[in-house]
């Protein structure tokens, strides 16, 4: 059987059409997995995906939650469930061309994804790699998270 994955998207507003247009590519691959998207990016994820599906809609569900918007917390509820070993993927299409007002938010998610070595595509070729890695539903194969233990009991004066 497939193995069943967590998979968060993200897309900053002038990466949106890109992300819409891997989703339409990549719908029948995404249906297996649960998704979780910030709460623009979930919209333009689902419609995409109810577009795709079109007539065959009664046997393809998609499992799919929304959190808030980006900017206003949708970054950070992400990162606490990356932290919480809820997320087995991240595809977050950033924008490298533009300011963002939560850029902090943006850069604690990025770390928090690099942290708990979370395998994340940050563009729509590493995007294209992740999806059709074999590794990405071997049975076998689990990220392997550093131990912090000696970080958590250091002594503290
Ligand atoms: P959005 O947020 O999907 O609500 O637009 C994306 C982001 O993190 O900027």
């Amino acid at each position: 059987m497939e193995k069943r994955l967590t998979v968060a998207l993200v897309a900053h507003d002038a990466m949106k059409h890109d992300l819409a247009e891997w989703v339409a590519w990549n719908w029948e691959k995404l249906l297996s997995h649960r998704l979780v998207c910030t709460g623009t990016t979930g919209r333009i994820v689902a419609e995409t995906l109810m577009a795709r599906r079109g007539k065959d809609a009664a046997n393809a569900r998609f499992d799919i939650t929304m959190l808030k918007s980006g900017p206003l917390g949708g970054d950070q509820q992400l990162g606490a469930m990356i932290a919480n070993n809820e997320i087995d993927m991240l595809i977050f299409f950033w924008d490298p061309m533009s300011a963002q007002p939560h850029d902090v938010d943006v850069k604690a998610l990025l770390r928090l994804a690099t942290l708990y070595n979370v395998p994340t595509a940050i563009n729509r070729s590493s995007a294209d790699f992740m999806i059709s890695s074999d590794l990405m539903t071997h049975a076998d194969y689990k990220p392997v998270v550093r131990d912090y233990t000696s970080y958590i009991e250091r002594s503290v004066k």
